[in-house]
């Protein structure tokens, strides 16, 4: 017998896996092993075994040690998956489901032994430590292991958690309602479903009662939240109802915390992971439910190699993708029967071995959930109250950046939250003398001003320098100062009304707890506004905000992106979750020069149901997913020509997959110096397609002339 095993470099000349012999300890699928590697010594992880080997026996090499923690091997057959589906590398894929580096933490456990006190002498002070065990030595390990000489007490070392904070949320046990019990029989019944529902209609009732139903039958949960800084109360919710027995995997928590909970999921010793994006590779023992909360979120998509999506890996991991859906039949509370197309796939046939449930829910799907899931719908809020109206303000024409209306409206209300997709003082500066637009030395970009810190600076690769004085190019003082972002949005507010103003961006967000501060800060002012980027429309409740406001509509829809229409769809729907969601009720304002968009006029209605038909039709015109699937090739280097060449291999090579339309090669601006080129495959036959690219860029990524060309494949970009 030999182990296969795939050494953990990021190069994508090397095709692995490598033969190895056995070494003494006991080696597994999933075991990380340190192997010698030409001259060096790499990580690696087992992938397989086979009874012999090209290699000669005397050739064979041994692996040096083998890590204690392994990874279960359900999780090395997803990262090879991985590898394959997103034109990866196995050893980039199985990177993301390494266990965190770490160690255990120990601490001594004191619990009393059955051994009776048969009238023993003790201390008033031996009495109280008795009295409180079990529990960890501490300081008391003295006097704690003169009562273990006595035989009262045992004492052992333990694995102690260094529990992540989480922030304490109250938790009311509630019968459902009639459609939350429809949704959750549903659901019971087993396969991959769609929750639709309006914030407050009662989901996250769903995802909990779902979950207790998993752990009641034995089986694991994975939960998978947007950013947990921006959601903190779902997270709240399931560590309130659940306790212990929930891991919470953070990207922000300490190295020593990430391990205590993977492991503790490992050892089967917690049932629920809930994290962003990455907890879909949490190694939860016995999974039976994936639940994708605000499923339309784009954080679900990695944007490192492999760009995995975590919604298509969460289906895979429960064994829902691919398999042709069959139509839901249990239910009243199915809408419509799903039609085959690629990426999760629906289903209400009972659940077993091969099929665990899936759960996405959202007041926003996306059209590709729309179309492939079954639905479940909760109609109302559960408390009943309308959603707030909405009002499209025309701003053609328009001089000032707040409409009148807007203006009047932000004077009455106490405290309103401002949506404004564009950070920073100004978007670009411009010499009124000659003509100059200040751009980024590294990319083809103009910089932004951002005033506080006196600098304009480069929103895609970092650059900053200080704000000029005068023009370099002409030496005329006279600059334009173009557009504005939530800074000067901000400073204009706080001028204008006398109320506080917080401002929620990329900027403010940056340090540790700033963001849960600042929200905490907006809570607990009795008056105020809330300015800022995507980020104030997520999941938030805050019952006296009245008022929404959506400053600037255009600047996604102007997006040149076949998801603009969807993603100002959901950007005004949400934000219209955040206002009147007290007794004061509210109200929102879009701002736009586009007011007939349909994909405004549709979030102005909350007409969620018109608004996907009309976007699924015109998917299905311009064949755009779900009706197609897209692989993005960008190839990159110093200079230009290399990525152009390398970009027209892979066009003429992709080109002769079956069905299969090719877009490009078509230059990207200059990106951190390097220089881009890319190609947009549209492809009707997925596998054939990801095959065809998979091979055309390894052939690329080969050739000498190329061994400058970086290559990034996005399968199913955003
Ligand atoms: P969503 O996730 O759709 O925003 P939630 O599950 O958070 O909705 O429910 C909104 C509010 O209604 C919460 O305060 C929740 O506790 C409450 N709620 C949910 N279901 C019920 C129910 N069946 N009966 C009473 N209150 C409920
Ligand atoms: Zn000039
Ligand atoms: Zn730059």
């Amino acid at each position: 017998m030999i182990a296969r095993v795939e050494p953990l470099t990021t190069t994508r000349r090397l095709g692995g896996p490598f033969d190895y012999a056995l070494p003494e300890a006991p080696l597994a699928v999933g075991s990380i092993v340190r192997v010698p590697f030409g001259r060096q010594a790499l990580d690696g992880v087992v992938t397989g075994f086979a009874e012999t080997s090209v290699v000669a026996d005397d050739r064979l090499v041994t692996p040096t040690a083998v890590r204690e923690e392994s990874i279960p091997a359900e999780l090395i057959e997803l990262a090879l998956w991985m590898a394959a589906e997103y034109c990866s590398t196995p050893a980039r894929a199985l990177q993301l489901v390494l266990p965190p580096r770490g160690r255990a933490r120990t601490e001594l456990w004191a619990a009393r032994t059955d051994a009776l006190l048969d009238g023993q002498r003790l201390t008033p002070n031996q009495a109280a430590l008795l009295d409180g065990l079990p529990r960890a030595a501490g300081t008391d390990l003295g006097a704690l292991r003169r009562l273990e000489a006595r035989g009262l007490v045992a004492i052992a070392p333990r694995a102690r958690r260094r529990a992540p904070l989480v922030l304490g949320a109250a938790d009311r046990a509630v019968a459902p309602t009639s459609a939350q019990a429809e949704a959750l029989a549903a659901v019971a019944g087993g396969g991959a479903w769609l929750l639709h529902g309006v914030t407050g209609s009662g989901k996250t009732e769903v995802y909990l009662r779902a979950t207790a139903a998993a752990l009641a039958r034995g089986e694991g949960v994975i939960v998978l939240v947007p950013e947990i800084a921006l959601t903190p109360q779902t997270v709240g919710r399931f560590a309130a109802r659940f306790g212990d027995t929930v891991a919470l995997l953070h990207s922000a928590l300490g190295e020593g915390e990430r391990y205590d909970e993977w492991r503790r999921l490992r050892d089967g010793e917690a049932r629920i992971a809930i994290g962003p994006r990455s907890a879909v590779f949490a190694p939860v023992r016995d999974l039976g439910l994936i639940v994708i909360d605000e499923e339309h979120d784009p954080s679900y998509k990695h944007e490192g190699d492999p760009r995995y999506d975590a919604r298509t890996v969460a289906a895979f991991r429960i064994g829902r993708l691919g398999s042709p859906p069959s139509v839901g039949t249990s239910d009243a509370a199915v809408a419509e029967a799903p039609v085959g197309s690629a990426g999760m796939a629906g289903g209400s046939e009972v659940g077993g071995a091969a099929g665990g449930r899936l759960l996405a829910g959202s007041a926003t799907p996306r059209p590709e959930t729309w179309h492939a899931l079954p639905r479940l719908t909760l109609r109302e809020r559960v408390d009943d109250r309308p959603l707030p109206p909405v009002r499209v303000l025309d701003m053609r024409g328009a001089r000032h950046p707040l409409h009148p209306e807007t203006r009047r409206a932000l004077t009455e209300a106490r405290k309103a939250i401002l949506l404004l997709n564009r950070r920073g003082w100004s978007n670009f500066l411009t010499c009124r003398t000659c003509g100059k637009v200040w751009e980024c030395p590294q990319c083809d970009v103009a910089l932004v001003l951002h005033r506080a810190e006196r600098v304009v600076a480069c929103h895609h690769c970092g650059h900053r320098e200080p704000v000029p004085d005068r023009c370099d190019a002409c030496g005329s003082p006279a600059l334009a100062r173009h557009g504005a972002g939530t800074e000067r949005l901000e400073a204009e507010l706080a001028e204008a009304l006398d109320v506080p103003v917080f401002r929620l961006d990329a900027d403010t967000a940056g340090a540790k707890d700033a963001v849960p501060r600042l929200l905490n800060r907006f809570a607990a002012a009795p008056a105020g506004l809330l300015v800022g980027t995507q980020m104030v429309a997520k999941g938030h409740d805050f019952p006296d905000v009245t008022l929404g406001v959506v400053v600037d509509a255009d600047a996604t829809l102007r997006f040149p992106d076949f998801r603009a229409e969807e993603r100002t769809f959901a950007l005004i729907a949400q934000l219209a979750g955040r206002a009147g969601r007290g007794p004061l009720g509210g109200r929102v304002l879009v701002q736009t020069t586009a007011p007939d968009a349909p994909a405004i006029q549709a979030a102005a209605r909350h007409d969620t149901p018109g608004f996907l038909a009309g976007e699924l039709a015109r998917r299905e015109a311009l064949e755009y997913p779900p009706f197609a699937d897209l692989i993005r090739v960008v190839c990159s280097a110093a200079a230009p020509a290399g990525p152009r060449a390398a970009a027209g291999e892979i066009a003429d090579a992709a080109g002769h997959a079956a069905g299969a339309s090719v877009l490009g090669p078509a230059p990207l601006f200059r990106l951190r110096g390097r220089h881009r080129s890319q190609v947009v495959v549209k492809a009707r036959d997925r596998r054939a397609a990801i095959a065809a690219v998979g091979a055309a860029v390894e052939a690329a990524a080969r050739r000498r002339e190329h061994r400058d060309v970086a290559f990034a494949v996005d399968v199913d970009p955003q």
